[in-house]
C-alpha cells in the first residue's frame, strides 16, 4: 500500500540558484457524507461488483458487502465516486484494521514533525534538558 506523506511538507527545491520555498497542503480527515442506496449501487456497477480488495467477484445476493473508500478518509482520501469501491465484509474488516495502523502512525509522524510531541524523558543535556554538557566535559545548568 503506497502512502503519501502525511504530514506538510515544505520544500526548498534549488532553480536557478534561487531557492523557492513551495507549501504543500496538510492532509486532514476528510468528513463523511452519508452514502443513498442509488450511491451504493452507482460504486458497485463502476466495478461490475469485484471487491477491490481481494479483486474477486462479489455475490451481491449470498455476501455481505459495503462501500469502501480505497484510500482512507483519515489518510486524507476524498469521500467521493472515484475513491469508493465494494468490497467483502470479510475483506473490509481485514483492510480497516492496517488502516488504523497507519492512520496511526501517519498522526504519530505529524506530531513529531509539528513539534507537537513533546518527550517526558528528555536526553540527558539535551536541548530540552535544565543542564547542558560543555565541550571540556564539566556539566552546569542551562540559562
Ligand atoms: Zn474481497
Amino acid at each position: 500500500m503506497t502512502q503519501a506523506s502525511p504530514f506538510p511538507v515544505a520544500d526548498c527545491l534549488l532553480k536557478d540558484d534561487a531557492m523557492v520555498f513551495v507549501e504543500t497542503e496538510d492532509v486532514r480527515t476528510t468528513p463523511r457524507s452519508r452514502l443513498t442506496p442509488h450511491r451504493r449501487l452507482k460504486v458497485w456497477e463502476k466495478t461490475c461488483g469485484r471487491c477491490v480488495v481481494c479483486h474477486q467477484q462479489i455475490d451481491g445476493v449470498r455476501e455481505r458487502w459495503i462501500v469502501e473508500h480505497i484510500r482512507a478518509l483519515e489518510l486524507g482520501g476524498r469521500d467521493e465516486h472515484d475513491n469508493m469501491g465494494p468490497v467483502h465484509a470479510n475483506c473490509a474488516a481485514a483492510k480497516t484494521r492496517d488502516g488504523y495502523q497507519c492512520a496511526a502512525k501517519a498522526k504519530r509522524q505529524k506530531l513529531r514533525h509539528l513539534g507537537a510531541d513533546i518527550s517526558k524523558r528528555p536526553l540527558p543535556c539535551g536541548r530540552q534538558s535544565r543542564w547542558k554538557k560543555k565541550i571540556d566535559g564539566t556539566i552546569v545548568p542551562r540559562r
